[in-house]
């Protein structure tokens, strides 16, 4: 008898291995070539057009609509040479994925049909905002939301599609996506920084952030794939016993690319070329069907759009390769989960890393400043920070023992940190400055040593990697704006804070390298706390951060409530990133999608204990019966002699059935009880509390199960066949 699970194996197996979209020459020859970017626009429109893109691009200029007409006939004209048939505006809702409504260019006019997109169609749409989530910012009656072109990321052609990256605002203008808060805090941000920047040189005018984001994410082939009703429809397995080998050897890290991988990878490397990603590395991670790629860092807007559009595209090239990408932060139990490292630095207008140290006083005075407000930031909105990656999916991972710790804390390398150290030691800021100007020898030792950054610390998850942080504890799933727009947001309070800081101490008579100083070693030592350089997976450090006051995020819901702190509303209020409505709006919606995504799997794993797990369980159960019973009847009395062993595993496996369908009726019960709670925050803790903790239950008996019954009988994939193809 063959099962679903059979089926598939010998389908999986037969799953050749080719490449789809080989493209002939180097790379560089077809590099960019579905981007509509500045340099090809400047051949599609006027000078005049031109110029005011260049300006939104460059300082967020408003996009007048006397050009908005000339600059979309030179996007569809564009579109129209590549093929295109259609347009969207490509958005990012609060779900973490990206929506797209197409739009054909098609139009018909006495009697003749021809190609339309005007400067409105490109400037603002209007789609049907009442299927996302809102949480409370939009009226049912008032369905509107409108989405619009964000010039700071040019438009692309994908599947013959014109596609235009865009925000998407209510018909009250509160933003119902991640990427107008994101544009507002990295405008914010810029603010700020150049402020302390002007300390150090003048001629700043902007501060951009860049970013580097490298992707974790599983490959499973389709046909297992489908058989598996909890991938499919969660994103993770909910049950399923660990492989008796997966990640112990180590052997798959960095190992040979397998060559059906590989053909998929230079496959979405070749699409993802065409569109101006440049990807620079891959390679296989710890756990078993792993893997790793990473863009060459860039601004920060482009890189997280850049990163949207690598998923799915990742997603489409897959399909042609009969692989599934799983992007879920924690889909097999007891293997690695997978991250995505938010390489984070801060780059002036005159193109210098404010994140690097230098050589000369100056150059080091300015890189502790920013350094010493970055640690600030993050001491002082270390739960907010922890919990703008807190999510049902990454809740999974974080703080397991092979991912960053549920707690916040910043690892600077021994160099940084003795320099750290001396400056909090320091006996008279004033003394030693005006003297023999001791804290800059202190500044001034940092490049002789630094180079060396080879102490990288894998167990934090915020760590400065020589000339950037890495925030590692985002989730592989996740769009990563709503953790920049947060990291950004922080950042651009403290450095606010320390010009303000700066100027009082000026005003005072101090000259102002003392003053710079000072305050550097003040936020240094308010922040100290936040500064860890052991190990985050340590029982150590659990009970020392504690102990130091930080807090960790150990459930999700109740992270949640840290958006209803003065100390966050005010935080993106002043800076005009969130209004409060905005904030409760998102304190709302995360609930809401915590809810419903637990909601998800609690059914599914019910659906397959009882529709899967409990039926093969019994077959196999009367197997035994029937295997007894004729024992019985050859042996009579003697027949316990010889079959002990039947008689125990008939035991375990009728006591796991019992009790899998007793909890799964627990399971269902707390559910219910938790949807009778009207208030969206209790009711998500209910979940997170009740629902979770009885799906761990039914899936230790389910696990169990799965151990016993005869693996022809089992109807699931197991772990080892989707770890191992
Ligand atoms: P690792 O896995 O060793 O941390 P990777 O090479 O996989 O390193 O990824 C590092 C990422 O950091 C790349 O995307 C890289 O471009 C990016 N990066 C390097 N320098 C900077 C910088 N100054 N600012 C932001 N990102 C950077
Ligand atoms: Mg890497």
């Amino acid at each position: 008898m063959a099962t679903f699970r059979q089926r598939a194996l010998n389908e999986a197996a037969m799953h050749a291995t080719g490449r789809y979209y080989a493209e002939e020459g180097p790379v560089s020859a077809y590099f960019g070539q579905n981007v509509l970017d500045l340099d090809k626009m400047r051949g599609y429109m006027s000078q005049q057009a031109y110029e005011a893109v260049l300006a939104s691009v460059k300082f967020g200029a408003k996009l007048d609509r006397s050009v908005s007409n000339e600059i979309a006939s030179g996007m569809k004209a564009w579109a129209i040479e590549k093929g295109a048939t259609h347009y969207t505006h490509l958005f990012q809702p609060l779900t973490d994925s990206t929506a797209e409504k197409h739009e054909a260019f098609i139009s018909f006019k006495d009697g003749k049909a021809f190609e339309k997109f005007n400067g409105s169609a490109l400037v603002q749409q209007e789609p049907d905002a009442s299927s996302f989530p809102n949480g409370g910012l939009r009226n049912t009656f008032e369905a509107r939301g409108y989405s619009a072109w964000d010039p700071s990321s040019p438009v692309f052609i994908m599947d013959g599609t014109l596609c235009i990256p865009s925000v998407f605002v209510s018909y009250t203008g509160e933003a119902l996506d991640t990427k107008a808060p994101n544009l507002k805090s990295l405008h914010a941000l810029s603010v700020a920084a150049v402020k302390v920047a002007n300390l150090f040189d003048d001629n700043v005018k902007a501060v951009n952030v860049n970013l580097g984001i490298e992707q974790e994410y599983f490959l499973v082939d389709e046909s297992l794939y489908n058989a598996r009703p909890d991938l499919m429809l969660t994103g993770r397995t909910v049950i399923g016993h660990t492989s008796a080998k997966d990640q112990q050897l180590e052997d798959h890290y960095f190992g040979a690319i397998p060559s059906r991988v590989s053909s998929f990878m230079k496959d979405f490397e070749t699409e993802a070329y065409k569109l101006g990603i440049l990807l620079q590395t891959r390679h296989n991670e710890v756990a078993p069907n792993q893997f790793e790629c990473a863009p060459v860092f860039c601004e920060a807007t482009k890189a997280i759009d850049q990163n949207m559009m690598l998923m799915i595209i990742m997603q489409k090239v897959a399909e042609k390769h009969h692989l599934k990408v799983i992007f879920h932060e924690k889909p097999f139990d007891g293997v690695n989960g997978s991250g995505k490292h938010c390489n984070w630095s801060l780059v002036t207008d005159t193109g210098v890393n404010l994140l690097s140290p230098g050589k000369t006083p100056t150059k080091n005075l300015q890189f502790l400043s920013f350094y010493a407000a970055v640690l600030r930031a993050v001491h002082r909105h270390h739960y907010l920070l922890m919990t703008s990656v807190a999510t049902l999916s990454n809740s999974y991972r974080l703080g397991g023992n092979e991912a960053p710790p549920a707690v916040m804390s910043v690892f600077s390398g021994s160099t940084l940190y003795g320099v750290f150290q001396s400056i909090m030691n320091m006996k008279d800021m004033k003394e030693s400055v005006k003297s023999d100007l001791e804290s800059i020898k202190i500044v001034n030792a940092i490049p002789e040593i630094f180079p060396d950054n080879t102490d990288r610390n894998r167990t934090s998850p915020f760590a400065f990697t020589g000339n950037r942080f890495e925030f590692r504890a985002v989730g592989s799933s996740q769009n990563v704006a709503s953790a920049v727009y947060v990291v950004n947001s922080v950042v651009a309070e403290s450095l606010n804070e320390f010009r303000a800081s700066v100027d009082e101490l000026v005003a005072a008579g101090e000259e102002q390298s003392a003053a710079v100083m000072a305050v550097v070693r003040r936020f240094i030592t308010e922040a100290k706390d936040i500064m860890f350089e052991g190990n985050g997976y340590s029982k150590e450090w659990e009970l020392e951060s504690e102990a130091r006051g930080l807090k960790a995020v150990r459930n999700v819901p109740e992270a949640y409530e840290v958006y209803h702190e003065d100390k966050t509303v005010q935080l993106f209020d002043s800076l005009g990133v969130l209004a409060p409505n905005e904030v409760e709006a998102r304190f709302e919606i995360l609930n809401e999608t915590y809810v419903k995504k637990l909601q998800i799997e609690a059914r599914i794993i019910g659906d397959i204990c009882l529709n899967h797990v409990i039926p093969a369980s019994v077959k196999y159960q009367n197997i035994l019966i029937e295997n007894i019973k004729g024992i019985k009847d050859i042996f009579g009395g003697e027949y316990m002699n010889f079959c002990s062993s039947e008689i125990e595993t008939l035991k375990k496996i009728s006591t796991y059935i019992n009790n899998i369908s007793a909890d799964v009726d627990a399971l269902v019960e707390a559910r219910k009880k938790a949807n009778r709670i009207e208030d969206i925050g209790e009711r998500a803790k209910v979940y997170s509390y009740e629902v979770k903790s009885m799906m761990e239950k039914v899936r230790f008996n389910a696990d169990n199960l799965e151990m016993l019954i005869d693996d022809e009988m089992w109807p699931l994939p197991k772990y080892r066949e989707l770890l191992f193809f």
